[in-house]
């Protein structure tokens, strides 16, 4: 095999299979403002500061099937980053990392993965079309996200005086809905 180099590949849309046998690599430090849905979940008084980066790479890799198949592509995904959200014990900011590590198998089209799915302890995807891969990244650190954002002790103490009519009411924010569980309740 003659050395070629390493095409630019779209960041956008990489061809994943083409990635995963040339073993491509793609990394890079972005401002976090730069993902939209990510950035609306820092701090709303804050803002999101243009300091504040989020590291990720993407590296293709062609690996044998365990069940003695074909090889087929799979892209390790990696990110990291610090996001301020607000702790709903005192509502200060609190410096919440987010990291990501995950592998994903490709397959042909979305039909294969969803038929797969359901006996297959893999992460999925479909080659066509091709997936967004900035998308792709920000709904992972999105998954990372805790659901009660909290300091692990409080930077300000947390008054509760007896009488206070607060002590005893929960703080807890209010239960989230679960769409599946709703959707469960539909079809019966
Ligand atoms: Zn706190």
């Amino acid at each position: 095999m003659k050395p070629t180099p390493q095409p630019a590949w779209n960041a956008d849309r990489p061809d994943m299979r083409a990635f995963a046998q040339a073993a491509g690599l793609l990394k890079a430090d972005e401002a976090l403002a730069r993902f939209d849905r990510l950035a609306s979940e820092a701090l709303a008084h804050d803002g999101v500061s243009p300091d504040v980066q989020v590291h990720w790479q993407a590296q293709g890799e062609m690996r044998a099937s365990a069940t003695g198949g074909a090889p087929a592509p799979w892209l390790h995904l990696q990110a990291r980053t610090t996001i301020a959200l607000t702790c709903q014990r005192c509502l200060g900011p609190v410096q919440t990392p987010l990291s990501v590590d995950r592998w994903f198998r490709f397959v042909a089209d979305e039909a294969t993965a969803a038929a797969l799915d359901d006996d297959c302890e893999e992460d999925l995807l479909a080659l066509e079309p091709r997936p967004q891969l900035h998308e792709l990244l920000e709904d992972e650190l999105l998954m990372e996200l805790p659901l009660v954002p909290m300091h692990e002790v409080c930077p300000v103490p947390v008054v509760m005086q007896a009488g206070d009519p607060a002590l005893g009411a929960t703080s807890a924010p209010a239960e989230r809905r679960n769409p599946f569980a709703e959707l469960a309740k539909l079809k019966k």
